[in-house]
């Protein structure tokens, strides 16, 4: 299918580089998201970081000023999602908002359109239905951050078409990404499952006091090339995350081996978020 313009819902963390990588990767993108000063943010942060690669020279100049003319921003869902050949939901990672907008995209986008949602843990059947056109919809999983990570899980729930799989493939590299397919909705998908299984080890070696957090993310380092330890990376992306990631986890495979680590709890309990908050399980004073 010939994709030209792509709506990119939500302008938070993960939305506002998403659409950022679909204007630099050629496509008329529009950003959407019910904050407007979340668009302000986002249009801000993204002019600074594209400035700053061009002082680099990582970036051409023109490249990058065609991109952010390319780049368009409204508050305006039912608008929007009219002019897309494929929209992706980045929104926040709550099911009953994520179901409006698949509704509301369902009316509105044409018949065309793929629907596409960026959610780590919630998988796309969730939402398809509320669409009205399940085989258009399956997850396009990025990792943060969107502009520099190359991996994109293309995730197919059990309706979804092969010619669905086929487009998404296809503009996940025009962005110049390596996209993976997951044919199996499974919560965690490839690479926070295999993330998922080292902290969880991580945790188990560190509660058992069989040797210090440090220590173990040393190994992880220097033993196991991991650019990070599990703790470090704990802390970066946010206990409070971490955590929420296992809960959801949990609920949707009830299995014990998938329960929330009392190490992690107690943390958050302490208000103990990691890098954000000061302190997780490093201290990061100053
Ligand atoms: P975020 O909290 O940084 O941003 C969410 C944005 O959604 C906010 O700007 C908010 O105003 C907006 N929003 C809320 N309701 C909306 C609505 N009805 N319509 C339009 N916009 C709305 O969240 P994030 O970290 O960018 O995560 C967004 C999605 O990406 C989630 O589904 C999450 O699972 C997924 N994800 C996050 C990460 C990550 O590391 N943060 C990585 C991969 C995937």
């Amino acid at each position: 299918m010939d994709i030209k313009t792509i709506l990119v819902i939500g302008a938070g963390t993960m939305g506002r580089q998403i659409a950022t990588s679909c204007a630099l990767g050629g496509f008329t993108t529009i950003l959407q998201d019910i904050s407007g000063s979340a668009l302000d943010e986002a249009r801000a942060d993204l002019e600074g970081w594209t400035a700053r690669r061009v002082a680099k020279g990582k970036l051409q100049a023109e490249i990058a000023d065609a991109a952010l003319a390319r780049l368009s921003q409204s508050t305006e869902l039912g608008a929007c999602a009219a002019q897309a050949d494929l929209v992706i939901e980045a929104a926040v990672e709550r099911l009953d908002i994520k179901r409006s907008i698949f509704a509301e995209l369902g009316k509105n986008a044409p018949a065309h359109a793929i629907l596409v949602t960026n959610s780590s843990t919630l998988a796309s059947s969730h939402v398809a239905e509320a669409s009205g056109r399940a085989s258009q919809v399956c997850n396009m999983h990025f990792f943060n951050p969107a502009l520099v990570m190359k991996c994109v899980e293309i995730v197919r729930n059990e309706q979804t078409s092969d010619e669905t799989i086929q487009s998404v493939m296809a503009v996940a590299r025009a962005l110049g990404k390596e996209p993976v397919l997951v044919n199996k909705e499974i919560p965690g998908f490839i690479a926070n499952r295999m993330m998922g299984a080292i902290q969880r080890e991580a945790l188990n070696l560190a509660s058992l006091g069989v040797a210090s957090i440090k220590d173990i993310d040393t190994t992880a380092r220097t033993a196991l090339g991991h650019p990070m330890g599990p703790f470090e990376l704990m802390d970066l992306v946010g206990l409070d995350v971490t955590d929420f990631i296992a809960q959801a986890t949990y609920s949707e495979t009830g299995e014990d081996v998938d329960q929330p680590h009392p190490m992690v709890t107690q943390k958050v309990a302490e208000g103990k978020l990691g890098r954000k908050s000061g302190e997780g399980f490093y201290e990061y004073r100053g």
